[in-house]
C-alpha cells in the first residue's frame, strides 16, 4: 500500500461549485444476489444527477453490449472493457462516477479504486467477495478498509430458500479446473454450504417454476446465454489460467 497516492484535497466540480469528495463503494455478495443490477442502480442516480458516469466491465465478460450497459427502459451507461483497470486510467479520470463489474477478476483494483477516490471520484464495485471454498477473492477484500459504504447482498438459497450469502460448488469434482455453469454452482446459506452437494438443478426446485408461462421480466438487458466466470483466489496470483477455474452462467448478480 506505500504506493497509494494521498488523497488530494476537497476537488471542486466545475459545473456547481460545490465541494465534491471522493468515495468508494462496494457491493458485495455471492452468485445470483444481484449486485450489478445494485451497481448499475446507484449509477443511474448519479446519472439522472448530470454526473459523469463511467462503467468498466471485464473484457472476458460479454453479457452486455460491447460498448454500454443497458437498461430495460433502453437507459444506457456509457461502459468500457478491459483486464486491467489501469489501461483505462487516463480516461477515468475524465469521469466523476466510475463503476466497477465484477471486480474481483482486476488484479489492480484496490490500488486503482484508492487512487481515483483520492483524486475525488465516487468509485463503485461491484465483486464476489469469496469463492466457492469461501476463500477472499482475488484482492478485493483489500478495499474494505479503503471504503467508505460496503454492503453484502444476498440472494436465495437454492436449496432451503433461506437467505444465501455463500457460492457453493454443487459437485465433488476436485479438479483445479472445473467448467461449468448454472448447473455446477448453487446460491446457498451457511447450513447447507456445508452439507452434501446436491445434484438437482435449482432450477427445478425453484418455487417459481410453476410459474414458468409468465416470462421473467429483468430489470437489465443482460444477455443470459453467455458464461461467466468465478475465480478461485489461489489461482488468481499463481496462473495466467485462473480465469478458467470456474464458470457459471450468466444469472444477472
Ligand atoms: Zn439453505
Amino acid at each position: 500500500m506505500s504506493n497509494i497516492a494521498p488523497a488530494n484535497k476537497n476537488i471542486i466540480c466545475s459545473s456547481m461549485g460545490k465541494v465534491k469528495k471522493g468515495e468508494i463503494q462496494i457491493i458485495f455478495g455471492p452468485m445470483f444476489s444481484g449486485k450489478t443490477t445494485e451497481l448499475v442502480r446507484r449509477l443511474k442516480r448519479y446519472q439522472i444527477a448530470n454526473y459523469n458516469v463511467l462503467v468498466i466491465k471485464y473484457s472476458k465478460d460479454t453479457r452486455y453490449d460491447d460498448n454500454d450497459i443497458a437498461t430495460h427502459d433502453r437507459q444506457t451507461l456509457p461502459a468500457v472493457s478491459t483486464e486491467k483497470l489501469y489501461d483505462l486510467k487516463s480516461k477515468a479520470q475524465q469521469f466523476e462516477v466510475i463503476g466497477i463489474d465484477e471486480g474481483q477478476f482486476f488484479p489492480d483494483v484496490v490500488k486503482f479504486c484508492n487512487e481515483m477516490a483520492n483524486a475525488g471520484k465516487t468509485v463503485i464495485v461491484a465483486a464476489l467477495d469469496g469463492t466457492f471454498q469461501k476463500q477472499g477473492f482475488g484482492n478485493t477484500l483489500e478495499l474494505v478498509p479503503l471504503a467508505e459504504h460496503i454492503i453484502k447482498l444476498s440472494a436465495v438459497c437454492m436449496m432451503c430458500y433461506n437467505e444465501a450469502y455463500f457460492t457453493k460448488r454443487k459437485s465433488n469434482e476436485t479438479a483445479v479446473e472445473v467448467i461449468g455453469g448454472a448447473d455446477k454452482y448453487l446460491a446457498v446459506c451457511r447450513s447447507c454450504h456445508e452439507s452434501s452437494p446436491v445434484k438437482q438443478s435449482p432450477q427445478k426446485r425453484s418455487p417459481f417454476k410453476e410459474r414458468s408461462n409468465t416470462p421473467q421480466i429483468n430489470t437489465l438487458s443482460i444477455k443470459t446465454d453467455t458464461t461467466r466466470k468465478l475465480f478461485d483466489s489461489s489461482q488468481h496470483k499463481e496462473n495466467s489460467t485462473f480465469r478458467k477455474n470456474f464458470c457459471f452462467e450468466s444469472c444477472n448478480a
